[in-house]
């Protein structure tokens, strides 16, 4: 956890650009975009990926999803991709839980 790269986006000890934040999520901008407009919705809960969540989890990941939704919406996206890669196979770099907000190809 010490030297995860989003948990320190987190506890702001590395910049971001950063375009919402509650108490459980926050959503900045993909450094290395694979879209025009790409955003990470990110738990501020240190949870490695959707492999490891838990039942008691589930409630979270919901609001995570409506947290991006609420993102895309504010980025005035009229659709958009939301992605979740998991384990290094699935194409994920980052232990920690994110979902790729991926839109503005219109
Ligand atoms: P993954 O492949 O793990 O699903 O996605 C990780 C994403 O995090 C990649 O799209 C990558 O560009 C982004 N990323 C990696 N390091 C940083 C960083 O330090 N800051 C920001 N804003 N994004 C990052
Ligand atoms: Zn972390």
């Amino acid at each position: 956890m010490d030297d995860c790269v989003f948990c320190k986006i987190i506890k702001k000890e590395i910049p971001a650009e950063i375009l919402q934040e509650t108490e459980d999520f926050v959503i900045f901008k993909d450094i290395k975009p694979s879209a025009p407009v790409h955003y990470l919705a990110v738990l501020k809960k240190h949870i490695p990926s959707i492999k490891e969540i838990e039942h008691e989890d589930e409630a979270l990941i919901g609001h995570l999803i409506h947290e991006a939704k609420s993102a895309a919406e504010k980025l005035g996206l009229s659709g958009y991709k939301l992605v979740f890669n998991v384990g290094r196979d699935g194409g994920q770099i980052i232990d920690h839980i994110h979902l790729h907000i991926l839109g503005g190809w219109n």
